[in-house]
């Protein structure tokens, strides 16, 4: 089998995987550049076009194997990443995975001397920026991640490559194998699947949430700790959604825990789809919005001061999907608002739907140095001034009364009497929304 056959079949396998971040995703707002709210990442984007000054027919053709994806950078702009497993052939039995044991699909492998040497030429023709390596697991776990390993000392020690290497963590690998990972690669992920280990039992009968995962991400934070350089862009994990039975309250207090107690960078959900010929390909698959929901709602506790107790749950503990979930926050706390934007401190402000981090510090900055006169001053602030209407004054007076010809669109009235207003679904008290997940966690592994 040669090299892009190879690389199309575990580039095809490496989809099931998050990557980067999701920073089109705010709190409040859907992604702009997917109408499904998606993020970016998630949907497999194979290279197409090649940055216009290097793109050379000849070289599309012959260099565009399945993996390549373009990723949204932070700042703005994107990274092409190869994403690929080492190979696709695994021992384990996870009920939603496309490379179960049992399933009857191509597998392939490749080299470490091969991955590394074919990368590098994507790289030197400027079709691939970084590299994203995972695996299947075979019956020694060690030599796959050995392998994977391998490849990136390959990259890193022969052909001198200094760019973003993303390294998965497999489930049981050895110690001495982790710590070498961690000197590598810019990141590291190893995939929960489920937020607790019993939730784990209805996704896989191998895998070992305890002992086999979050050990593991242990030792990456206590390297992490002894060597604040290692793994400069941290330690990420991946949630299925919706196939385990679990709640979004299971999920988030899980990735709350992990960002507190294990210095996890991010948490990606990735919504459940049924795979032919696996032992859940009769479960629906899980609405695209539930994901997006989960990913606004870790804003919230990311970059909004929300503590988990806050995040607005139906009594059955799942996020209301009618409204993003700052705005079921505020819809449900009339006695924050109307905030006077003139006067409220930062920590306020974020609390507005529509005003984020950026436009609050904005807000706060321009508010000394002049007066705002109008609604459109503070949309080139960055606020979004539809949204945050309902909630706030600006010297006393809603902003729909700021100039005379701008039409009033929504007060306050009009979503405190709402008769279909979905606040009515969400339970708030501490009782009702218990933000803690099994002391397991705690006691038995941190
Ligand atoms: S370990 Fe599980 S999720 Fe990973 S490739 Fe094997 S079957 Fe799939």
């Amino acid at each position: 089998m040669d090299i892009m056959t190879k690389l199309k079949i575990l580039g095809e396998g490496a989809d099931q995987e998050q990557e980067l971040n999701v920073h089109q995703i705010s709190a409040g707002s859907k992604n702009p550049s997917s109408g499904s709210g998606l993020p970016t990442c998630f949907m497999p984007q194979h290279i197409t076009q090649p940055r216009e000054r290097h793109r050379n027919p000849a070289h599309d053709k012959r260099f565009l194997p399945g993996g390549i994806h373009t990723c949204p950078l932070p700042g703005g702009g994107s990274t092409r990443l190869l994403k690929v497993l080492q190979t696709n052939i695994c021992e384990f039995d996870c009920f939603y995975c496309e490379h179960r044991a049992s399933r009857d699909v191509p597998r392939t492998y490749v080299s470490p001397d091969e991955l590394a040497r074919t990368f590098m030429m994507l790289h030197q023709r400027h079709l691939v920026d970084g590299l994203f390596l995972s695996s299947g697991i075979t019956k020694r776990i060690d030599v796959m991640q050995e392998r994977m390993v391998q490849t990136v000392e390959i990259l890193r020690a022969k052909y001198h490559f200094k760019g973003y290497v993303h390294l998965k963590i497999l489930p049981g690998a050895s110690q001495a194998a982790v710590e070498r990972s961690v000197q590598l690669a810019n990141r590291v992920s190893l995939n929960l699947e489920a937020p607790s280990p019993q939730h784990l039992t209805h996704l896989s009968r191998k895998k070992d949430f305890l002992d086999g995962m979050l050990t593991r991400m242990v030792w990456v934070k206590r390297l992490q700790q002894q060597d604040p350089n290692l793994v400069p862009a941290g330690q990420i994990t991946q949630f299925v959604v919706g196939a385990a039975g679990e709640t979004d309250r299971d999920i988030l207090s899980a990735t709350n825990q992990l960002y507190k107690q294990i210095g996890l960078r991010r948490a990606y959900f990735s919504a459940f789809s049924p795979i032919p010929d696996t032992p859940l390909d009769h479960l629906p698959p899980t609405p695209l919005l539930r994901q997006n929901r989960l990913y606004q709602a870790d804003w919230l506790l990311r970059f909004y001061g929300f503590k988990i107790e806050e995040i607005p749950l139906t009594p059955e503990g799942n996020l209301i999907q009618e409204v993003d979930p700052k705005t079921a926050w505020a819809m449900s706390h009339p006695e924050w608002f109307p905030l006077e934007l003139s006067t409220a401190s930062y920590e306020e402000l974020i609390r507005v739907p529509g005003i984020g981090p950026t436009s609050a510090k904005r807000i706060m900055e321009i508010r000394h140095k002049s007066v705002i006169t109008g609604p459109r001053e503070f949309t080139h602030l960055g606020m979004v001034v539809k949204r945050a209407t309902p909630y706030v004054l600006y010297n006393g007076r809603l902003l729909s009364t700021l100039l005379p010809q701008t039409r009033r669109k929504l007060t306050q009235l009009d979503l405190w009497s709402a008769s279909s207003n979905p606040i009515s679904k969400i339970s708030l008290t501490p009782k009702e929304n218990p933000s803690t997940i099994p002391p397991i966690y705690e006691k038995e592994v941190l």
